[in-house]
């Protein structure tokens, strides 16, 4: 029976600290490296200001002091974040975690639909919104019975007539409310206790919430440290990876738990700095890294191809650069020998992980200067893995299979959802939905997904919840999804169509008309999802959808019809 392990121990963390009290408190602890309270923990990109870490403490203590005396947020109430990215965001997580509350991570891209959805499912009692979502936000708010008394604003100063209390208002407002008591807890309740939802399909479906635990961050955060020897003193300065002083670009998406893990909280463990801007703009990057000296890149397949192929590139000083990590999606051998060119003696590899593993599974390690070509990396410190077959049987060494795993970030499970549960669990092992092969050393390669989920630069698309919109439309009687290569995106959603019968026939003779028609269609699912979710792929009229006896989608037969559309555009 082949079982494959980390190569590398897993240093246990204690079991009885909140994430604030880990991240931020208790820097005498034995797995944390360094005390540097000199070192900026966030950099605002636009303005340089940066954010120290006993400010983030100050902050994040007074903002739990008001958010209880104004609101009376306490243990297990869950408050909303739905925002772009924003060197506060951290100190509205830790204020509310100190309270024992929950956070809930929304995209700022989010629309009133999809917010509205989520929303339900996490049933916030507070709304933290930036003032460039506020409609959304209040629209949201009022479809899901949430008072507009519960909204906060992040960045207040740039909406000063709008009614609403600031985080910065709130935290200067502390004074007036009395002292409060930190939420403390006990042994062991820490791999129990909820800190976030974040959202994902999983294997099937439409999104779910994600919950993911105090002790699945604090763990997140140790195995990826000790895979990059942030806390082995013995190992040469020269040879780990992160040392103090460094500084990160931080433009993945802080909603995302790949963002939430690795841009707000290793970043602080392993006292570095990350530089933080609204959202990503390459211009804007490569301006950063020439003026904060950015040593680190944790980027997505899309930003390394702009890298590899912007006209801009080139007119930049990227001399800096030390580190460059490429996960959330499959990296091409060809890109990342373009990257290797672009980057000598830079380490560059990738990471694999999903929402429901709270970020990492595996990444390079680091005797690795690069990772081997097309593998992305090795199981990070305190993960099991085994691969199974389509039989059932497990597979070995170089064999293909599905990956299932175990170790200490996996998630709690999805929030409400024991059918979900059900689906991805068995026996105590989270069932990835990703096809892998395991070579003798321990590299592991993503070789396919067997799951129906689609990834637009990085982004979750979930097939079925644009399969709904699309039976959602009037003249559509049934659709499926599907994701296509694209050389920027990654994937691209490509639907397949079934019209009601009249125009269906009408269109199959009439081109204009189909034209008209599949514009509405496409106008329709636009509306109601956010930019990355749109049918760039296309939409394709069919007679009918491939189904199994049992109803289920047959993908399979429409990835190879996808290939036949994508070769006659
Ligand atoms: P998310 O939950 O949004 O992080 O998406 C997780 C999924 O992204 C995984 O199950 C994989 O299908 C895919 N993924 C993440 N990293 C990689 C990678 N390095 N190579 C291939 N697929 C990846």
């Amino acid at each position: 029976m082949t079982i494959f392990h980390s190569r590398a121990p897993f240093v246990a963390p204690p079991d009885d600290l909140s994430i604030p009290q880990f991240i931020l408190d208790e820097v005498n602890h034995a797995t944390r490296p360094h005390r540097a309270d000199h070192i900026p923990c966030f950099i605002e990109e636009e303005s340089g200001k940066a954010l120290f870490l006993s400010e983030l403490r100050e902050r994040s203590h007074r903002l739990a002091k008001t958010l209880k005396g104004r609101w009376g947020i306490g243990p297990n109430d869950v408050v909303s974040l739905y925002a772009p990215n924003h060197v506060d965001y951290g100190v509205i997580i830790w204020a509310v975690h100190r309270l024992g509350g929950i956070i809930s991570a929304h995209s700022g891209a989010l629309t009133t639909e999809e917010l509205e959805y989520q929303l339900r499912i996490a049933e916030p009692v507070l709304l933290v919104a930036h003032p460039e979502n506020l409609t959304v936000a209040l629209d949201a708010m009022k479809k899901v019975g949430l008072a507009q008394e519960r909204l906060v604003l992040l960045d207040g100063n740039l909406a000063p007539e709008a009614p609403f209390p600031s985080v910065d208002t709130l935290i200067e407002s502390h004074s007036q409310y009395p002292e409060y008591t930190e939420h403390k807890l006990k042994a062991g309740e820490a791999k129990n206790a909820i800190a976030f939802f974040c959202y994902s399909s999983g294997t099937t479906g439409p999104p779910k919430a994600v919950a993911v635990s105090h002790y699945n961050v604090i763990a997140s955060v140790v195995q990826v440290s000790t895979f990059n020897r942030i806390h082995e003193e013995y190992l040469p300065w020269e040879n780990r990876r992160f040392r103090p002083g460094d500084v990160c670009a931080g433009v993945l998406p802080l909603y995302h738990v790949y963002g939430l893990v690795v841009s707000i909280h290793l970043v602080i463990y392993g006292a570095v700095s990350v530089v933080i801007g609204r959202r990503f703009n390459y211009e804007n990057l490569l301006k950063s890294i020439e003026r904060y000296r950015i040593t680190h890149l944790m980027i997505v397949p899309p930003q390394a191809v702009l890298f590899c192929k912007h006209p801009l590139t080139k007119k930049f000083d990227l001399s800096s650069i030390r580190y460059c990590i490429v996960a959330a999606a499959p990296l091409s051998a060809e890109l990342t020998l373009q990257l290797q060119q672009l980057f000598p003696g830079v380490q560059i590899g990738q990471g694999y992980g999903l929402t429901e593993t709270c970020s990492g599974v595996s990444q390079f390690p680091i005797d690795q200067l690069v990772g081997t070509l097309g593998s992305s990396g090795q199981l990070i410190p305190g993960t099991t893995a085994k691969v199974v077959k389509p039989d059932g049987t497990l597979a070995g060494v170089g064999e293909p299979g599905e990956l299932y795993l175990k170790g200490p970030q996996v998630m709690l499970g999805y929030y409400r959802n024991e059918e979900a549960n059900k689906e991805v669990f068995a026996d105590g092992w989270l069932r990835t939905g990703d096809e892998v092969v395991f070579q003798a050393n321990g590299d592991l390669f993503v070789t396919d997904r067997i799951k129906e989920l689609i990834k637009v630069k990085g982004h979750q698309v979930s097939p079925s919840e644009l399969e709904g919109h699309l039976l959602n439309h009037p003249d559509v009687a049934d659709a499926a999804v599907i994701g296509v290569p694209d050389d920027y995106a990654g994937e691209v959603p490509l639907a397949f169509v079934v019209l009601k019968p009249p125009l269906a026939t009408k269109v199959r003779e009439d081109a204009e008309l189909a034209g008209d028609v599949r514009d509405r269609i496409d106008k329709h699912v636009s509306a109601v999802t956010s930019r990355y979710k749109w049918l760039e792929g296309g939409i394709e009229f069919v007679d009918a959808i491939p189904k199994s006896a049992s109803g289920k989608i047959l993908r399979g037969i429409l990835t190879q019809r996808g290939r036949q559309v994508q070769r006659k555009a």
